[in-house]
């Protein structure tokens, strides 16, 4: 497969110019796509809302544009994201505030290429089936997760 090829490409041209072996070339290349998948992850989360909606949303514009309030037809703007899925790391949960009152909205994205996890399957046993866990990036808030706290069944 193309794909796998070019990651043991780029495994070997890490093994050239560090003289690491293939598994310690590999692992550490790993930890840096999981630290750069981390960042972004935080970034995701972590911003401020804007102050108008003259300016374009901070979250990186990856959100729909908030709805006019029934109630005093102010806009809802976004303020807020978090991860939307206890197993579907690419889905997130964008929080909408109305501008005029106190009215507010969820709204579930999917961010294609910026998780907020990594999901993993885990086999439980011998002839258990294999469950997706999702273990959330370090700096990243789960709403409904505990972070450190390994999901109990
Ligand atoms: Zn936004
Ligand atoms: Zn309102």
């Amino acid at each position: 497969m193309t794909t796998n090829r070019g990651r043991k490409h780029v495994i070997r041209h890490r093994m050239t110019s560090t003289g690491e072996s293939y598994v310690v070339a590999a692992k550490n290349l790993k930890a840096m796509k999981d630290m750069g998948a981390t960042a972004e992850a935080v970034r995701t989360q972590r911003w401020r809302p804007a102050d108008s909606l003259d300016v374009p949303c901070p979250c990186g514009g990856t959100c729909e544009p908030g709805e006019k309030c029934d109630r005093c037809h102010a806009v809802h703007r976004h303020v807020a994201r978090a991860p939307g899925s206890l197993t579907d790391v690419e889905t997130w949960m964008d929080k909408y505030d109305c501008m005029g009152c106190a009215s507010s909205y969820t709204l579930t994205v999917v961010l294609p290429g910026r998780p907020w996890g990594i999901a993993e399957t885990i086999v439980q046993g011998g002839s258990a089936e294999p469950v997706v866990r999702a273990r959330v990036f370090p700096g990243v808030v789960h709403p409904m997760m505990r972070p450190e706290t390994p999901a109990e069944d």
